[in-house]
């Protein structure tokens, strides 16, 4: 059976298990922020990157956590994920903490969170460890983090020497030149048109109008600001092996691995021919260890799904029923028309092909929301099933999976102006038009600085609302929903790198793309 049914069949099992296990066994209706009709008191609630916090264990016996947190509960500890390493989840009790989890993700050192307090009305529901539901799901999420640790152990070496090798192989000179600024001129074109759907869209919809989010529209819209510098200033490296060390660091690793590659075309010959020969070896032995993971793909997919959904269910989707829409819409308009209509014209690809040779890397972003774990697929893709070579996809794709972020931009747009028009509509904040020129010069800027892991988005998110003298507050909410949002528009940031690739290959006189399918069958 070709890869691309099987990974659709074992994507559906997931759901559809996922699912049942939600449905049929004992644990919270849903895991995730919930909207307490009462207002809850409580010493410290996360505001977090992801809902698993621990809260079961400090909950008085014979308490469910799916009541969520009651008048007088104290939260002692919060573990915040980490998103890309699962394992090191951080323990915080205290606002410190949290802006330093949160400028090692990438959000800069600007980032002040209260601890939601007094009358705040949301709280976090954990799955009880002990329910049988956790146990149930214990080996898919077994499977599933093993799947994970293999896609993550290959994103640092990958990005190294496909970048590396790529823009050494384009030898420094006119080649170079014209392949960086048809690269970066698709990233920056398909960018802007994402968040100006975004901006489209919210405003026509406008779902925060009215919105009964449970949050006080009282809030204090002064004193913070954010210097949009930073972005720049973090993607130079102080230590280049440290950056090497962390898989949060992708924009100093793209960086150095860029000038490095650069100045190997400036080496005399015997060097350069020589890490030429280094560099392109070792690439090609990782992405021997790509395919040999891509096996894997159908059935990490599976298990990553039936955790995901078991968890969370669909019932945390309500109160933000509107949001979701318009998010969801202008992911659907930019991915099923923008970018195809791109492809068409100016790479002279058909869309349906490409989407067709594309499938697994799509498949993949949607269960691992991460552009950068999907990276070993995008480029085993794009190479056996897409017929790009390798020349143009160890340079495009790479670059693309942390820079080229259009989902994540209009996703911004949408969620920041959201909340805005519900301060605007429920308290004393006026949405000014210069405050929408932020938005989009700040949505833009946030989806290069995102990384490619879970919930980079909502991160960065905090950066614009705090630009905008927003509470951060609201990005709490959207917390709830954030897993699904992000999935899908993983999706569209994979998709747009490899249509970006395909663009640039068929203008470098590449073609037969889309046709190396014809000679997969496993
Ligand atoms: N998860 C997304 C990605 O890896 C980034 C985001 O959170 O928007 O592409």
């Amino acid at each position: 059976m070709k890869q691309h049914w099987k990974i659709l069949i074992w994507l559906i099992a997931g759901v559809v298990v996922g699912f049942g296990l939600q449905q049929f066994t004992d644990g919270p209706g849903s895991v995730g922020t919930r909207f307490a009709p009462e207002p809850v008191v409580a010493d410290g609630v996360a505001v977090g990157i992801r809902v698993d916090a621990v809260l079961q264990d400090q909950l008085p016996k014979g308490r469910n956590a799916s009541e969520g947190l009651q008048v007088g509960d104290v939260v002692k500890r919060i573990t915040m994920n980490a998103g890309m390493d699962d394992e090191k989840g951080t323990d915080t009790t205290s606002t410190r903490a949290l802006e330093e989890f949160l400028a090692q993700r990438g959000a800069g050192g600007v980032v002040t969170i209260e601890l939601l307090s007094g009358d705040k009305r949301s709280a976090l529901v954990a799955l009880d460890p002990e329910s049988t539901r956790a146990r149930w799901l214990a080996p898919f999420k077994f499977i599933a983090d093993i799947f994970m640790r293999l896609l993550k152990m290959l994103i640092m070496p990958l990005v190294v020497t496909s970048i590396v090798t790529g823009v050494a192989g384009l030898g420094g000179g006119s080649d170079f030149g014209r392949m960086g600024g048809r690269t970066f001129g698709y990233y920056a074109t398909t960018s802007f048109l994402a968040v100006g759907l975004g901006m489209l869209l919210v405003n026509i919809l406008q779902p925060g109008i009215g919105a009964r989010l449970g949050i006080s529209p009282d809030a204090d819209f002064g004193q913070r600001s954010e210097n949009w510098l930073d972005i720049l200033r973090r993607m130079v490296p102080e230590n280049a092996f440290n950056a090497f060390t962390g898989n949060g660091n992708m924009l100093q690793v793209i960086f150095f691995s860029l000038i490095f590659g650069f100045f190997i075309t400036k080496a005399a010959e015997k060097q350069r021919n020589f890490m030429l020969d280094l560099f392109g070896a070792a690439f090609d032995v990782v992405m021997r260890m790509a395919s040999w993971v891509m096996l894997l793909v159908p059935y990490g997919v599976f298990c990553l799904l039936v955790k995901v959904i078991g968890e969370t269910g669909f019932d945390v989707f309500r109160p933000l029923g509107a949001y979701m829409l318009t998010v969801m819409l202008a992911l659907i308009i930019h991915s099923c028309v923008v970018l195809p209509l791109l492809l068409k014209v100016v790479g002279g690809v058909s869309p349906l092909k490409w989407v067709r040779a594309m499938s697994p890397a799509l498949m993949t972003a949607f269960s691992t929301s991460s552009s950068s774990m999907t990276l070993p697929t995008t480029l085993n893709t794009l190479e056996k099933r897409g017929g790009v070579s390798n020349r143009t996809s160890s340079f495009v794709a790479p670059l693309g999976a942390t820079v080229n972020m259009d989902g994540t931009a209009l996703y911004e747009c949408i969620g920041v102006v959201f909340l805005a028009q519900y301060y605007a509509s429920a308290g004393d904040f006026v949405l000014s038009f210069s405050a929408q020129v932020t938005v989009v010069m700040a949505a833009f800027l946030a989806s290069i600085g995102a990384a490619g892991i879970p919930s980079a988005g909502l991160v960065m998110m905090l950066t614009i609302l705090s630009a905008l003298k927003l509470p951060l507050e609201g990005a709490a909410l959207l917390l709830a929903v954030d897993r699904p949002l992000d999935m899908c528009r993983t999706v569209v940031n994979v998709w747009s790198d490899t249509v970006g690739t395909a663009i640039i290959a068929s203008k470098e006189g590449e073609s037969g793309l889309g046709d190396g399918m014809v000679t997969e069958s496993s």
